[in-house]
């Protein structure tokens, strides 16, 4: 084995060793206890995961903050009268990183899944097992790490693409670009249904190539704190190269940029739906022509909210006046009977 590969192993073993023993001691003294009392103790296997991702996310968010929150005092990129709007974030972010949603997915739409995999199984479909596929690329973790990568985020840009290209889906996704104040917090603000979607195209595309699931914890917990870095509000440079290599804090926010990065354009016909859709590589963007690494930064938002259309301050009006919008929007595709908005 190199000596990256060792280093790589002993890091992956040293936090794993770290997350397991705060997990089994929040598990034996509080979560245990507390079923047994409930008369739940069924719910036992369910709960000790559970509290792993409640661990690993809250070192997650920890690191994240320790290490963005003075980037952003020290070099802003924009300042703001009050941070009001970004509470609502963090909100969105416990929610997302503690588990609850992985959660809320699995008591409502993993038992689909589940069945589904086994129904394919039993008549012998789909099993395009990466790890089949390409054998001696996995007996390399780093390598068989990196592949996941590739593929998971080839899969993420498509579903970012659909998410501007459907009007329906774009009023969820709306939830997402109406922050205003983009900050170190503002990934997780999505909408709920569209986090349920985005779970379960996952979830299928897993059944296809198959997941291993020690490397779907580090894809999840790295994917996640880039991903806070890209919406941090700080002034920091990839550089040419760097930016061109993996998803840069201004590469994204420019996708965020008012009537730019995320609307109908009609004079580039390249750039049907706006720029930068990349998730962690802007390869896809480059690829597909949709990469945009020149115009200078502007404001972000949506710009029905800067008109003055209300989205809603807090997470509840949030959540259901995306749900409105999108009402209105299939209600549009109906035939008249149905009433149009
Ligand atoms: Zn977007
Ligand atoms: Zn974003």
């Amino acid at each position: 084995m190199s000596l990256f590969a060792s280093w790589y192993a002993a890091v992956l073993q040293a936090v794993s060793n770290l997350v397991g023993d705060a997990q089994t001691w929040l598990f034996v003294s509080v979560v245990q206890p507390t079923l047994y009392r409930l008369d739940m103790m069924s719910l036992s296997d369910l709960a000790y995961d559970a509290t792993f991702w409640f661990i690993a996310g809250a070192l997650q968010i920890a690191v994240v903050y320790a290490v963005l929150r003075p980037l952003e005092t020290w070099r802003p990129l924009e300042s703001w009268q009050d941070r009001k709007s970004v509470r609502v974030d963090v909100i969105y972010t416990l929610i997302s990183r503690l588990g609850l949603v992985g959660l809320v997915f699995f008591f409502t739409l993993q038992p689909a899944f589940d069945a589904l995999q086994a129904w394919l199984q039993l008549h012998g479909l789909f099993n395009l097992n990466l790890e089949q596929l390409v054998p001696g690329a996995f007996a390399h973790p780093v390598l068989g790490f990196l592949i996941y990568f590739v593929v998971l985020d080839f899969a993420g840009y498509w579903y970012h693409r659909w998410q501007h290209q459907f009007q329906w889906w774009w009023e969820l996704h709306a939830v997402h670009h109406a922050q205003r104040q983009l900050s170190l917090w503002a990934d997780d603000r999505n909408h709920l249904l569209d986090l349920m979607l985005l779970q379960s195209y996952f979830a299928a595309l897993a059944l296809i190539i198959g997941i291993e699931p020690g490397q779907f914890v580090l894809l999840t917990l790295l994917s996640g704190a880039l991903q806070s870095l890209q919406h941090a509000n700080t002034r920091i440079s990839f550089g040419r190269l760097g930016e061109r290599l993996l998803v840069s804090p201004r590469f994204h926010r420019l996708h965020h940029a008012i009537g730019y990065g995320h609307e109908l354009n009609h004079h580039n016909r390249a750039r049907i739906y706006g720029c930068n859709f990349g998730i962690l590589l802007p390869w896809w963007d480059i690829l597909f022509g949709s990469a945009d690494f020149d115009t200078p930064l502007q404001p972000t938002g949506v710009r029905a909210e800067v008109e003055g259309e209300d989205y809603g301050r807090g997470f509840w009006a949030q959540q259901w006046l995306g749900l409105v919008r999108m009402g209105r929007q299939l209600r549009r595709g109906l035939p008249p009977v149905f009433g149009r908005a």
